[in-house]
C-alpha cells in the first residue's frame, strides 16, 4: 500500500509504463464520464450526499444515460479524487459511491477509475493527464478515436485530448442542462 505523497513522480511513471508503452487501437466505442459536477452534484469540490449518505446525481443523468448508453460498447467513470490524498475521504468510500450510482442507474458502467492523488504527486493518471483513459482502453479493447468523454472542466477536456479520445462533450450539453450547475 503506497502512501500517496511518498511516491515520486518518477515511480508513478514507471508504474504506469504499461499504459504509455503501447499504442492503443482497440475496436470498442466507449463513453468516458467524469464524476464530480458531471454525474454527481458537488459543492466546494465535494460530492453532495443525501440523508442516507449516497450521492445526489445531477439532473437528467438517468434519462440521458438510458438513451445514450446503448450507442456505446462500454462506459467508464474517470474521476480525479485528490481529497483521498488529503485524507478527507477514503478510496473505499469513493468506490462505494460509484457502485451505488451504478446500481441506481441500472448498471451502465463497465468499470471505473479514480486518481487518488493531488497535483504535487505528479501522477500520470490525474486529469489533465491521460493515464486513466489509456489504461481502460488497453484493458477493454477501446478505440479511443471512436470514443467520447463527457466532463465539466478544462482538465477533463484536456485529458481526453491527451489520450486521443475523439470527442469531448461538455456535461451541460450532454445532459441538456439549461443552466450549467456543474460549472460554478
Ligand atoms: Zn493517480
Amino acid at each position: 500500500m503506497y502512501r500517496y505523497r511518498e511516491v515520486s513522480a518518477k515511480l508513478w511513471r514507471r508504474l504506469c509504463a504499461a499504459c504509455y508503452g503501447h499504442a492503443v487501437s482497440g475496436s470498442k466505442r466507449a463513453l468516458f464520464i467524469d464524476w464530480g459536477g458531471t454525474l454527481a452534484f458537488t459543492r466546494n469540490n465535494r460530492t453532495v450526499v443525501d440523508a442516507a449518505g449516497n450521492p445526489v446525481l445531477m439532473d437528467n443523468v438517468a434519462a440521458t444515460l438510458k438513451r445514450e448508453r446503448p450507442r456505446y460498447d462500454a462506459c467508464f467513470i474517470v474521476s480525479n479524487q485528490a481529497r483521498i490524498a488529503k485524507g478527507e475521504i477514503s478510496e473505499a468510500e469513493v468506490a462505494r459511491r460509484f457502485a451505488w450510482a451504478n446500481e441506481e442507474l441500472g448498471r451502465p458502467f463497465t468499470e471505473w477509475r479514480l486518481c487518488p492523488h493531488a497535483d504535487a504527486d505528479g501522477c500520470p493518471c490525474r486529469k489533465p493527464r491521460p493515464g486513466m483513459f489509456l489504461e481502460l482502453a488497453r484493458l477493454h479493447d477501446v478505440d479511443l478515436r471512436a470514443s467520447t468523454h463527457v466532463g465539466d472542466s478544462e482538465k477533463d477536456r484536456d485529458a481526453a485530448a491527451a489520450a486521443g479520445v475523439g470527442s469531448f462533450v461538455w456535461a451541460a450539453d450532454f445532459f441538456g442542462w439549461s443552466t450549467t450547475p456543474g460549472r460554478a
